[in-house]
């Protein structure tokens, strides 16, 4: 299982990650990403934290 943690902070809406997300489960919401959906969903592959210029993302595995 994994967290994902977004520093709303850093975060600046650009929406890459939330195009690469194989499970589907990040959206942008007022200019800033969130985790939607199933959290179990994700499956830890780390595109989003990759594919984040900001290093607004982390994934964390439980
Ligand atoms: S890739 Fe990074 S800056 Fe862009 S929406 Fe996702 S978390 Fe925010
Ligand atoms: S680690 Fe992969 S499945 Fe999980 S939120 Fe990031 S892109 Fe989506």
């Amino acid at each position: 299982m994994y967290l994902v943690n977004v520093d709303a902070d850093k975060c600046e809406g650009c929406g890459k990650c939330v195009e690469v997300c194989p499970a589907l489960i990040l959206v942008l919401n007022d200019g800033k990403v969130e985790v939607t959906g199933n959290p179990d969903d994700c499956m830890g592959c780390r595109s989003c934290e990759a594919v984040c210029e900001q290093a607004a993302i982390v994934v964390q595995e439980l």
